[in-house]
């Protein structure tokens, strides 16, 4: 199986059923977990996306939060109060959500077998690490403490394939050096120089954008 990256939560989208809004939330369905990356601003919006993509939040094994912005963490506690799951945040963050599991994330952590939390970087931010065997993808929120301090976090788990996110106002463009997919979205500034300077592996984003990831060695 392959584990496969759906955004149901972006400033943009191209599929006029789906709401756009200015936030991120993304859905990781590996072989092992499925994690919710991030939650959005608004949980009304963030079900309403879900659902229309069919994917069952019932189905969602965690929630990963990347940092406390509003834009991220804002459907959270109205998601875990209908869908109890555990709660991955970065250290510096405290969710106001009862009656689930918290992990405040201070350093590197498995989630599961093949996904990893970078721990908290910059003191506020962390990314999801997942191993797909030849390579990881980095998915990102903001980006705030960098692409670059946030891609060497990753390094640890393996050489970085692939970067899904916002990258805020990144561009030193040469970081992206060596990726195999760039997918720059949400609070991105300069998608179309990335978009330009790396066309063979750029990846637009917005709400119902499905990446799959090469299949994990050892898994079908
Ligand atoms: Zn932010
Ligand atoms: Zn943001």
């Amino acid at each position: 199986m392959h584990t496969t990256v759906t955004i149901v939560y972006d400033n943009t989208t191209r599929d006029p059923a789906l709401l756009a809004d200015w936030g991120f939330a993304c859905v990781v369905a590996s072989p092992e977990k499925t994690v919710l990356f991030d939650t959005g601003a608004n949980a009304t919006i963030l079900q309403r996306n879900m659902d229309y993509l069919e994917i069952d939040p019932k189905t969602i094994d965690a929630v990963f939060i990347s940092h406390a912005h509003w834009d991220h963490s804002g459907g959270l506690a109205p998601f875990v109060e209908r869908f109890p799951v555990e709660v991955y945040v970065p250290r510096s963050y405290q969710p106001d959500c009862r009656d689930v599991p918290v992990h405040r994330v201070d350093n590197p952590l498995p989630i599961s077998q093949r996904l990893f939390s970078t721990g908290e970087v910059g003191g506020m931010e962390q990314a999801l690490v997942v191993d797909y065997g030849d390579a990881c993808a980095l998915i990102v929120g903001c980006s705030h403490p960098g692409v670059a301090a946030l891609m060497e976090s990753a390094a640890v788990f393996g050489r970085v394939g692939a970067l899904i996110g916002g990258l805020h106002g990144f561009n030193q463009l040469s970081v992206l050096t060596g990726l195999d997919l760039v997918c720059p979205t949400h609070c991105t500034q300069h998608g179309d120089s990335i978009r330009m300077h790396y066309p063979g592996i750029y990846r637009a984003g917005g709400v119902g954008t499905t990446i799959p990831l090469p299949p994990m060695t050892g898994s079908d």
